[in-house]
């Protein structure tokens, strides 16, 4: 519902531009240039703008076209502005985000970015900058720019960040406002868009110029989000063993030069196999993807949580303040995620109804910087043995530091009957 207000209003908006838009030779040119730019713009990157779209499936995605659209809504009428919104969206959408992106919400971001231009455009007459007021060049242009652009910013991220709240129950802060880096791209791109139009005022050709430099920023964009795919686990999401071996490596370095303390927690869920020999493998998935979900709302965000393979996750633990991890603490934080996966109940949706499973439970070992080990190996080996020390204890146990020799093979009949999840 709250979508097609959105949609309504920016339909309404231009809709009652229209009959008095007073557009003029120089503004229709403008128009087609910048409609002409942003698809040659599309056209060059398409192969770029396409892996992103597939490497960045639920991140919310900051469109480089922008610096065409901010163009026009500095430089032309809202109505016409809005004209530019439409070609160079639904071209981008046509040639490189089909059929990831649906029609419906295609028409809702195209409904953000119209209703964006109308307040950048605003913001802009008001200072006697925008179109109306033809001073791109004057002296006091460049603080007008920049509220401009933050109008635009503030208009496009709220909708995106309000429709993201009402879609998602329970998302977290930087799903609904973005990441940080995506949000200075976004002002990056806004920032060329600002140039474009200075540059279109001065002297059109200029405008050709701008168009390199954003090409380059649109294949650093696709790097950098390369190299977070290469360290995500595609299934839970959470960091892959390797990204998180590097990771939790330079942190123990870390509290070894600072004197500080630090921990690892190694765990396994237990009688796995019996949920996917029960459930199916693509429900066992699911499990692992809520259980990945539950460890991580049970430590703090600087916590690197990793999947170690399988069924098996990691946690390092920083120490506070460059204090110590004490025993106990770090045996709370255990017996906390321990508690929460016992209580988990994980909904799958089937053909045949709503599955539900119950009764999962997770063994955890843990060892501590620099009393159980001097290095991330030695962390590991510690809190190896002792998560074999919860396994054969018979599971759904944490236990703490070094445990007798290492991992002997466990057999089912060497432990308690196994719980079978339900
Ligand atoms: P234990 O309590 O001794 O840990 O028993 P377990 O059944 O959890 O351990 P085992 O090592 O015998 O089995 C691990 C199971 O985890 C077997 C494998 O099918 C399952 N598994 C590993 N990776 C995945 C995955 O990505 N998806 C699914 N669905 N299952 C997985
Ligand atoms: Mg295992
Ligand atoms: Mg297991």
């Amino acid at each position: 519902m709250p979508v097609f207000v959105v949609e309504l209003t920016a339909l309404a908006l231009v809709l009652t531009h229209i009959p008095g838009t007073h557009a003029d030779r120089g503004d229709l040119a403008i128009m087609v240039t910048l409609c002409v730019l942003g698809v040659l713009h599309t056209e060059i990157a398409v192969g770029v703008e396409r892996i992103r779209r597939r490497v960045t499936e639920a991140a919310p995605h900051v469109d480089l076209s922008s610096v065409w659209t901010f163009a026009g809504a500095v430089l032309l009428p809202p109505a016409l502005a809005s004209g530019v919104v439409v070609v160079v969206f639904t071209h981008l959408w046509w040639r490189a985000w089909r059929p990831r992106v649906p029609v419906y919400r295609q028409i809702f971001s195209t409904a953000t970015v119209v209703l964006a231009c109308h307040g950048a455009s605003a913001v802009l007459v008001y200072l006697g900058v925008g179109k109306l007021g033809t001073g791109v060049g004057a002296g006091g242009a460049p603080m007008a720019l920049v509220l401009g652009l933050l109008a635009y910013t503030t208009v496009n991220s709220g909708l995106i960040a309000g429709a993201i709240a009402v879609s998602t129950p329970h998302a977290t802060a930087s799903q609904v406002l973005g990441h940080w880096d995506e949000n200075i791209l976004e002002i990056a791109t806004l920032c060329l868009g600002a140039l474009a139009a200075a540059a279109l005022a001065i002297n059109p050709w200029l405008v050709v110029l701008v168009l390199p430099p954003l090409l380059v920023l649109h294949r650093a964009v696709l790097v950098r989000q390369l190299e977070q795919a290469a360290s995500t686990d595609g299934k839970t999401g959470l960091l892959n063993a390797a990204a998180w071996h590097t990771q939790a490596e330079r942190e123990v370095r870390r509290a070894r030069r600072q004197n500080a303390g630090a921990a690892v927690l190694i765990l396994d869920l237990d009688h796995f196999k019996a949920v996917n020999d029960r459930h199916g493998h693509l429900a066992g998935d699911q499990v692992l993807s809520s259980v990945a979900e539950a460890l991580q709302a049970e430590v703090r965000d600087n916590d690197l949580v990793g999947r170690f393979g399988g069924e098996e996750f990691v946690v390092l633990l920083p120490g506070l303040d460059g204090g110590s991890y004490g025993r106990e603490e770090l045996e709370a934080v255990a017996e906390r995620i321990r508690r929460r996966v016992a209580r988990l109940a994980v909904h799958i949706p089937t053909p045949d109804g709503r599955l539900t499973v119950t009764g999962l439970s997770v063994s955890v070992g843990g060892a501590r910087f620099p009393d159980d080990g001097a290095d991330l190996k030695g962390l590991m080996e510690v809190a190896d043995s002792a998560l074999y020390a919860a396994k054969r204890a018979g599971r759904n146990l944490v236990r703490m530091g070094l445990h007798g020799p290492g991992p002997a093979p466990l057999s089912r009949a060497a432990t308690e009957p196994p719980v079978q999840p339900s």
